[in-house]
């Protein structure tokens, strides 16, 4: 069975400089898009991808990042869209690079699509009412 999963990657510096992609694609065959990556060298990185390949290939690879220091959570449910805050002024419509923001029609109001969702943050700092909120910084 096939799997196509976005995920978030946290990683100590000790592991910063491994090839971590390198290892996904040619040891457990797996697809990986890069959605975006925050690494220093010398502080916790960050990572969100997508990976796609078997099932059996995908669990492998979770258990190699897991026993090599990588906590890994899902991206989906990463940014929260509080309805009840939300004016909909329609500002976070414009700048969401990935239409997960959007303005439906015909009522012309603002839906969240988690799923598209590639966590950039944008919405963040565009929203005049602090109706998106993140929880990338708060988990571990
Ligand atoms: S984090 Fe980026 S992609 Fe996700 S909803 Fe906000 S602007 Fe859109
Ligand atoms: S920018 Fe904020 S207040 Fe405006 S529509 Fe988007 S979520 Fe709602």
């Amino acid at each position: 069975m096939a799997v196509k999963q976005k995920l978030v990657f946290r990683f100590p510096s000790s592991v910063v400089e491994q090839p971590i992609i390198y290892r996904l694609v040619k040891d457990f065959d797996l697809m990986v898009n890069i959605l975006r990556a925050d690494i220093n060298p010398n502080k916790e990185g960050r990572l969100m991808l997508e990976l796609s390949g078997s099932e059996s290939d995908y669990r492998r690879a979770i258990e190699w990042l897991r026993s090599e220091g990588l906590r890994i959570m899902n991206l989906k449910q990463q940014i929260i869209w509080n309805e009840d805050r939300c004016t909909q002024c329609g500002a976070c419509s414009v700048i969401c690079p990935s239409g997960a923001l959007g303005l439906r029609r015909p009522e012309m109001r603002v839906s969240f699509e988690e799923d598209r969702c590639i966590v950039c943050e944008l919405c963040l700092k565009a929203c005049p009412a602090r109706a998106m909120e993140s929880l990338i910084e708060d988990r571990g």
